[in-house]
């Protein structure tokens, strides 16, 4: 049997066609699949009906070397994909004594009597066998269609992805993985990016980079043709490293406070945060490191100008004269912040997030952010664009990268920085 080197994928669900949940599965298994050198042709998201189901599949079947198809196989009358694919092998759908059993005593582990409804869930059509589901009740279904594997798989993530990965094994396993490294860097914009690494990303070299920006994290993707192109993807990854440095933080899913956390842990540094228009934000980032108790002592989150100054120590004559957004007052919270936690370093965060609040002079978007270390303080100005949601999670990015980057003792001005204003 020859690797399918195409698939096509099928998302059921009336909730996704009418824009109630996010169809994850498609692009979930297309990056499964595509890592193994079997590429998606085509994906369809369609609805919890029989007939609907069964066109899908048959168009699929008639097009690629590999089907999967998830959802609808619930324990309750909406969810038909099972009768779709006995239509489709025009079987009869059968009870799976075996799984019967299995189901029963998942209930039985339980303490719960299994109920009527799921005896559906262990039907299955007559020529079609059923996939373990370690994580649930609903077992998948594989079955062939002229020699084409069907793969029918439920809804949930964490009871598609261990089927999924059974599916690749049985089909794709002696496919040896496409390398692939994505390295992702923050503080730059995506045009500098791009000509920092143009001579990589010409669309007739052997192996073009592609860049992509997405919450104002820039990636750049590095993908080999087969497992044969390891040591290139390797030798381009750090090219755009380095044409990326100081900006690069991390590759794959690392993510900024990871990489700042890391660089804490190897120089037994620890750092405080005060945080006002981030209103902890920062501190909420930092405490998803696992292990950040080593080195994050803890947050202040001081809205108020009271709060300022009784929390932090922060001047009222600094903040009557120069307002709470200013370089004066991110210094003194960096600085309040360091000294009250007996950290090595304190950062700050102080802005206008908006919609309201802008003046001429600081518009929406303007954010001081302050450090405080061994070697000062020091306070940058940015004016990020966006809406609220936006401005505070700039801010975030920006603060961690300017921590980072004075770790690492680098101090380049990062994007959307004010490098004039005083
Ligand atoms: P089902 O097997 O159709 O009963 O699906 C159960 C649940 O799985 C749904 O309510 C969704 O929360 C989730 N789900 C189903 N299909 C998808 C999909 N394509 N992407 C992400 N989640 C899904
Ligand atoms: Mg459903």
């Amino acid at each position: 049997m020859t690797a399918p080197r195409t698939a096509c994928t099928i998302s059921v669900g009336d909730e996704l066609l009418a824009g109630e949940s996010l169809d994850t599965h498609g692009r979930t298994i297309a990056a499964t699949l595509g890592a193994r050198g079997c590429r998606v042709l085509g994906h369809r998201v369609v609805g919890d009906d029989v007939a609907a189901i069964a066109a899908a599949m048959r168009e699929a079947l008639a097009d690629a070397d590999l089907v999967i198809v998830t959802g609808g196989l619930g324990p309750t009358l909406d969810d038909v994909t099972r009768e779709a694919l006995a239509e489709v092998l025009e079987d009869p759908l059968v009870v799976d004594v075996e799984a019967v059993s299995t189901l029963e005593a998942w209930f039985a582990g339980r303490g719960r009597p299994m109920p009527e409804s799921n005896r559906r869930q262990v039907m299955r059509p007559s020529s079609a066998h059923l996939l373990p589901n370690p994580h649930g009740t609903a077992p998948g279904i594989a079955a062939s269609v002229g020699g084409v594997p069907i793969a029918v798989l439920p809804g949930p993530p964490r009871e598609m992805r261990p089927m999924l990965d059974l599916v690749v094994e049985t089909h794709l396993a002696a496919e040896p993985a496409r390398p692939v490294v994505v390295v992702r860097a923050v503080g730059i914009g995506e045009s500098d990016a791009g000509t920092r690494i143009a001579e990589f990303m010409r669309r007739d070299a052997p192996l073009p980079v592609a860049t992509t920006v997405s919450d104002s994290i820039v990636s750049a993707r590095i993908r080999g043709r087969d497992a044969g192109d390891a040591d290139e993807v390797e030798r381009l990854a750090r090219a755009v490293e380095d044409a990326w440095a100081p900006f690069a933080f991390a590759r794959g899913e690392g993510s900024l406070e990871a990489a700042v956390g890391s660089l804490l842990a190897g120089s037994g540094a620890t750092i405080a945060t005060a945080e006002s228009c981030t209103g902890g934000l920062l501190a909420g980032a930092l405490t998803a490191v696992p292990g950040s108790s080593a080195w994050f002592p803890g947050s202040v989150v001081t809205y108020a100008n009271r709060r300022k100054v009784e929390d932090l120590g922060v001047s009222e004559i600094d903040l009557e004269r120069d307002g709470a957004v200013s370089r004066s007052v991110a210094v003194a919270m960096a600085a309040g912040a360091r000294a009250r936690a007996g950290a090595s370093i304190g950062v700050s965060t102080t802005g206008i997030a908006g919609p309201d609040g802008g003046t001429d002079a600081k518009p929406v978007g303007t954010v001081w952010i302050g450090i405080a270390d061994d070697d000062g303080t020091d306070a940058r100005c940015f004016r990020f664009p966006g809406e609220r949601d936006t401005v505070r999670r700039r801010t975030v990015l920006a603060a961690l990268q300017l921590v980072r980057l004075r770790l690492l003792g680098a101090s380049e001005p990062l994007l959307w920085e004010r490098a004039s204003v005083s």
